[in-house]
């Protein structure tokens, strides 16, 4: 479902670990851990202890509340309903990321499996009294999400203990033989007025996100600029996403030294 992140301040904490750092071992260094899991830690750490992050999420859901109340004043020929994915949208997955990091470890599906059957995720603050109110205002809401088949009930059980609206088998789409969302967002737009898509990865607004490099992606968010904050809700989500596997050129398969590589090649500097 997805691929990992990496904070440089760890990157740098991490390369310098066990010797004090010269002009010549910052170049030469090769990292003794898996700095990507290394950094999930620092991340999980933003999510779950940052004021900062609770309140982008509020920040996002404020616009999204704002925007709704607009777009409601206009009468579409179809019902109006909402897209929202589900992971670090209206559900957080922190503890998973520091499970996972505090073992030296990445993102592993078979574990991820694991962490989701436990249907344990809290919520990402604002999600919750967002869709209720849209739900309130008589829109439904589409829960479309890379969580796989085998996730479904799992993901139904930790929507409804919460009482997400709508957390049903019709208005939960997953991942099926794709992970672009452009069907499933085309489907829902062939019987609603689709309002709005609420996500953390740009993939959640448009295809014109999906397998593209970062200069294309920042492109197109120049492109969409007028669209955040109304049609387009973004939420904070620092530890993984598309933004990342346009870093590592979609190779996923890369060792924790090529990441390292990867990042001293692309990422804004000075001289020592
Ligand atoms: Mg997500």
């Amino acid at each position: 479902m997805r691929k990992v992140a990496i904070p440089f301040v760890i990157l740098a904490v991490i390369t310098t670990i066990g010797c004090r750092t010269t002009r010549e071992n910052i170049t030469t260094t090769t990292p003794q851990v898996d700095v990507v899991a290394a950094g999930k830690v620092l991340t999980a750490v933003f999510q779950q202890k940052a004021a900062e992050y609770r309140a982008l999420c509020y920040q996002a859901y404020n616009f999204a509340t704002v925007s709704l109340d607009q777009f409601l004043q206009e009468r579409g020929s179809k019902p109006p309903a909402i897209m929202t994915d589900v992971d670090e949208t209206v559900l957080d997955n922190s503890p998973y990321q520091v499970h996972r990091s505090l073992m030296g470890l990445d993102f592993e599906q078979e574990s991820w499996f694991e962490w989701t059957s436990r249907a344990e995720a809290d919520t990402v603050p604002g999600a919750l009294g967002f869709l209720k109110y849209a739900a309130s205002r008589g829109v439904e809401i589409f829960y479309v999400t890379n969580r796989e088949e085998r996730e479904r009930e799992a993901t139904l059980v930790n929507l409804k203990k919460f009482g997400f609206p709508y957390a049903d088998n019709e208005h939960l789409k997953l991942k099926g033989a794709t992970s672009s969302k452009v069907a499933r967002r085309d489907s829902i737009e062939m019987h609603f007025n689709l309002l709005m898509c609420v996500g953390d990865n740009l993939n959640d607004m448009s295809g014109e996100y999906e397998k593209k490099t970062t200069a294309q992606r920042f492109a197109q968010t120049n492109k969409d600029l007028s669209a955040f904050g109304r049609r387009y809700i973004v939420l904070p989500n620092p530890s993984y996403g598309e933004w990342e596997n346009a870093v590592y050129q979609y190779n996923f398969s890369l060792t924790p030294a090529q990441k390292d590589s990867i990042f001293r090649a692309v990422l804004q500097n000075y001289p020592y």
